[in-house]
């Protein structure tokens, strides 16, 4: 069709004119933040080429150009259709930076103008196998954003005024460097990085090695500590791996199915084994659309989780349909037997124990499981979870068929949101364990059997010292750092951070408390400069005093691996713009050349950083960052990965040399290496030259290297005993000597029914759910993603609508322990009655109308200080249409963009596990008055710190409960540990005592 015609029909139907879209360049263009891009068109025709097709097992198809042509491809530009316009492109593989499960992308790079058409997926990735989910195209949104930070920014007026100044790279380098130098001389716990998404595998903790410094500080205490010591204590593996696709039963606790972890790599398995036949029994009190997925849908009140799979766990025991041999083999029944007297009081079956002593056989340990669980019948549990006893009895018989095959899965949700959760996983678990599905074809394996971490060229050695601001005394058994009380840890004078990094991460507004971290991020005597490494705006960034521009998927480098199936990957993240450049023969020596503006990547920015902090080498911190191929010089990113391709990853240099091709050029070709196909039930491996000594165990080189199985020498499991470990000795050992800390068994929560009286207008408000087309605190930026969720209303039940007197659309106003918020609300049968929930990554918020967050995505507040500890939010204006140089941004349509919810979130510090206890008793839930307003939310900040100190008085701290003088045992994990020797409590260690009043606070 001519351009005369087309424009002639526009105007007759009242369109702009398709030939509008038609933006066209003969020469490179860098648009990326700044415009939409612009693409060349080419004579050349698309050839007629046999496609690579990847046919699902659901039977759909997807085809993608073959990769022998990724370096020229031409098509047709469909979004012009039905003009024929041809676009000529080099195709460059990245790894989505959208979630943790680090799918393949694939960029479609302008081969002229070398802006970004479209990400796709990459067909050879063996995690995602060509496929994302909406989260992965919407990196294109994130690119060209035009409201994303492209240049470096330092703050020139009061912190959190809103005032920036354009700054160089070099100056910010200069500026920050010294800070560290200078801190780093004094002290080795004034450096913190606190990451939200690591999106990477090992890069910064070596950086942060290097400094010497314990200075790592994660969210995983917010996300998933609670399942992570759940399974660490069964097996010495912190993260489960199902195997999803060969299951015959599928076991989840979560949405994971819509929204899980390893969400879209998951997701295709799990609906594979579905089509093949496989049961899904899910628990979740909301009607997700996993639930509505699954065979056996478990509405369970939340906490009660761990009721309903020990009584399943007790059906099986009972009527002895566990995988016996498996448990006679590899649970550590003998050493369980040495503790009965912890786990019961049945003299008669304690005196046959002790009489038995040594030679005391597996049915002595059989009867001890039934006399443990001897309450946990399906009628009790269906009284504890509150739902009906022919559905739990029909999982049961699902999880007994499983022989071996089952995939069970629970990461956030009532891990994370109950006190005692982690009990909840260790459940779970415990059903593995019975029906023998351990790493098993359709079983559950450990993520470290599925992930493969590559080893860098030099490794620093492990520093020796302690942040108290991290691992506090009170939480010995804590499951990383107890990252999100760090307000409350500065308010009470614990100490004070020199550079605190923020990086990937919003802690104001994801954390619970936000104004606690409202207050120490503007206080500059305890957080003394905050550098924000951010690909977007946030809450916090606007209370740094750097705010450095970070590149998204397409735009850095890293090595991603993830336990997506039951194989090993490792996945290379590349910045698309400057790979096609290097092909195009046009060198780029810094990634901030190549990117939008001058956004750079982490990568080459903690080199830089680092050698500056260093420049003469005399710390000892710049011979960590000197290549191994250039004595002296520092090392490059491409040098970097250079060397683990050619050294650390095995199979990768032959597999490369038969393509011609260097390791490096192999990887940034395909931007993935399948490492191990299929790994299952690693812990039978035999230790080659391994010894069994005396103790039973396995010895290599003098170390612990496996246990002894029936005289054989195997592997075994990463714990203390080498076996799964029912009974846990750690637990007795550092204080929890009950039996409900020692074996797999309920915690009541602090949400239990007894808790909460609806007869009063409590509820339990449910906020960790998270809607699958939200990136955490980068969604406000993927404009496509935007207009799929912006909002989160209260789900509520018809029963307690009827009760409070509300319809959908009306507002509630939602009291929790430190203040209110108010939010509409949506009337609804797909959640239990007695509990609301709402989604928890909407309600973002900017202080300035003209700077910030997303207009579209963000309400403009009124951020109002009180007095005396309180503070309130209003909403001045929801989210608007507004022009830019993207169109679609004059097209906004809604202007409802949630509620932050979080601010209103007292801290729970689990006592064991140290993860903040997401839900929430709601003391009040009612309709909204008339000068009640949508989006706003009051807290009380003294009421915070009471809540901080009544959770604090639930813990053994290490100073009172360590057995061996140590902080916490050795043997957990830390992302970065110390020498032995920085875990040696202090002696002058004094573990503040509760009390109302924090030191500091008038
Ligand atoms: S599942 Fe995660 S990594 Fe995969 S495409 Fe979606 S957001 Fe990206």
């Amino acid at each position: 069709m001519s351009d005369k015609i087309e424009n002639l029909l526009a105007s007759l139907l009242r369109v702009k004119p398709r030939t509008k879209l038609r933006k066209t360049k003969s020469e490179m263009t860098n648009t990326g933040g700044e415009d939409v891009p612009a693409f060349s068109e080419t004579d050349i025709q698309p050839e007629k080429v046999e496609m690579t097709t990847v046919q699902h097992p659901d039977g759909r198809m997807s085809q993608y150009p073959p990769t022998d042509k990724w370096d020229d491809w031409v098509e047709w530009d469909g979004k012009l259709w039905p003009q024929k316009v041809a676009r000529r492109y080099t195709l460059v593989p990245t790894a989505c930076f959208n979630c943790e499960s680090a799918c393949g992308l694939l960029a479609y790079v302008d081969k002229t103008t070398f802006e970004i058409k479209k990400f796709e997926g990459n067909p050879v990735h063996p995690g995602s196998r060509g496929r994302n989910c909406a989260k992965g195209p919407a990196t294109h949104n994130q690119v060209y954003d035009p409201e994303r930070i492209l240049y470096p920014l330092k703050r020139v007026g009061e912190r959190g005024e809103g005032k920036w100044e354009r700054i160089t790279w070099e100056q910010a380098l200069t500026e920050i460097a010294d800070k560290m130098r200078a801190s780093r001389k004094k002290r080795q716990d004034g450096i913190m990085y606190h990451v939200g998404r690591p999106g990477e595998d090992g890069y910064t903790n070596r950086v942060i090695s290097a400094w010497g410094v314990d200075g790592h500080n994660s969210h995983t205490n917010i996300c998933s500590s609670g399942a992570r010591i759940g399974y660490y204590l069964w097996a010495g593996f912190d993260r489960p791996s199902p195997d999803h696709a060969n299951a015959r039963t599928i076991l989840l606790i979560s949405s994971h199915l819509e929204t899980g972890h390893y969400f879209n790599p998951h997701a295709q398995r799990i609906i594979e084994a579905k089509m093949n036949g496989a049961k899904i029994i899910t628990l979740d009190p909301r009607l997700s659309n996993t639930a509505s997925m699954s065979d056996v849908w478990l509405p369970t009140w939340p906490g009660s989780e761990a009721w309903l799979l020990l009584a399943i766990a007790k059906y099986m025991i009972d009527n002895n349909l566990y995988d016996r041999p498996f448990v006679e083999r590899w649970v550590n029944w003998q050493e369980s037997l040495q503790h009965a007297d912890e786990m019961t009081a049945n003299a008669d079956l304690l005196d046959r124990i002790k009489s038995a002593g040594d030679s005391a056989s597996f049915d002595l340990f059989h009867e001890l499981m039934q006399d443990i669980y001897a309450d946990f019948t399906f009628a009790r549990s269906a009284e504890e979870s509150q739902v009906p006893i022919e559905r739990i009895e029909e999982a049961a018989e699902y999880v007994a068929q499983s022989k071996g095959q089952l995939a069970s899965h629970t990461w956030r949700s009532a891990s994370i949101g109950n006190e005692g959760g982690w009990q909840i996983a260790r459940a779970l678990y415990f059903l593995n364990v019975l029906t023998g599905s351990v790493g098993t074809k359709g079983g559950t394996a450990g993520n470290s059997w599925n992930k493969f971490v590559p080893k860098p060229f030099k490794t620093p050695p492990a520093f020796n010292a302690w942040n108290e601001l991290h691992l506090p005394l009170e939480w010995p058994l804590a499951h990383y750092e107890m990252s999100f009380l760090l307000p409350h840890l500065l308010k009470e004078n614990r100490g004070d951070v020199d550079v605190y990094f923020t990086r990937v991460y919003n802690p104001m507004w994801i954390n619970p408390d936000g104004f606690m971290w409202l207050e120490a991020l503007q206080d500059e005597e305890k957080i003394k400069c905050h550098v924000a490494l951010t690909p977007t705006w946030n809450e916090s960034a606007w209370f740094a005093d750097y705010v450095l521009p970070m590149g998204h998927a397409g735009e850095r480098h890293d090595i991603m691996s993830q336990e997506t199936h039951a194989g090993q990957w490792i996945a290379f993240r590349q910045p698309v713009r400057r790979v096609a450049l290097e092909r195009a023969g046009k060198p780029v020596k810094f990634t901030y050349e190549a990117n939008p503006g001058e956004v750079w990547e982490e990568n080459e920015w903690w080199i830089e950083l680092s050698a500056k902090m260093d420049p003469d080498g005399s710390m000892g911190i710049r011979q960590w960052f000197e290549s191994p191929y250039r004595p002296g010089q520092i090392i490059t990113v491409d040098e970097y990965y250079q060397w683990i391709f050619e050294n650390s990853v095995p199979g990768l240099p032959e597999i490369a040399e038969k393509e011609g091709l260097t390791p490096l050029e192999y990887m940034r070709k395909y931007g993935v290496f399948e490492v191990i196909e299929e790994n299952y039930q690693p812990y039978e491996n035999p230790v080659a030259d391994g010894k069994v000594a005396d103790d039973g165990y396995v010895y290599k080189d003098n170390k612990l290297a496996g246990v002894a199985v029936n005289g054989e020498a195997k592997a075994g499991f990463n714990t203390p005993s080498k076996k799964l470990e029912f009974y846990s000795p750690t637990m007795a050992q550092w204080g929890w000597t009950e039996k409900e800390y020692i074996v797999p068994y309920p915690l009541q929560s602090h949400v239990h029914p007894d808790n909460i009286d609806i007869n009063k207008g409590e509820m339990l408000l449910l906020p960790n759910f998270r809607l699958p087309t939200l990136i955490h605190t980068r969604s406000a930026n993927a404009k496509w993603l935007y207009e799929i969720s912006h909002k989160n209303p209260v789900w509520m039940n018809p029963i307690d609508a009827k009760r409070i007197g509300v319809r959908t659309g009306n507002l509630v106003r939602v009291e929790t322990e430190i203040g209110y918020f108010v939010d509409k609300v949506w009337i609804t049968e797909g959640i239990k009655p007695g509990v609301i929930a709402m989604s928890h990554h909407l309600g973002r918020w900017r202080l300035q109308d003209d700077i910030g967050l997303s207009r579209g995505a963000s309400n403009v507040v009124d951020l109002v200080d009180k007095g005396e500890g309180h503070y309130q939010l209003n909403v001045l204006k929801g989210a608007t249409a507004w022009e830019s140089t993207d169109p679609d941004t004059s097209r906004i349509w809604w202007e409802e963009v949630g509620v932050h919810q979080n601010l209103t979130h007292g801290v729970h510090p689990d006592p064991i596990s140290g993860a903040h206890c997401w839900l929430q008793k709601a003391h009040n839930v009612r309709k909204a008055t008339a000068d009640e307003k949508y989006g706003e939310v009051w807290v009380d900040t003294n009421r915070s710190m009471e809540v901080y100190y009544e959770w604090l008085a639930k813990t053994r701290p290490a100073t009172q409960n360590s057995p061996d003088g140590m902080r916490r045992p050795y043997w957990l994990k830390r992302p970065l540990k110390p020498v032995p020797d920085a875990y040696k409590v202090p002696t002058d260690a004094n573990v503040r005592k509760p009390t109302s009043e924090p030191e500091g606070t008038d």
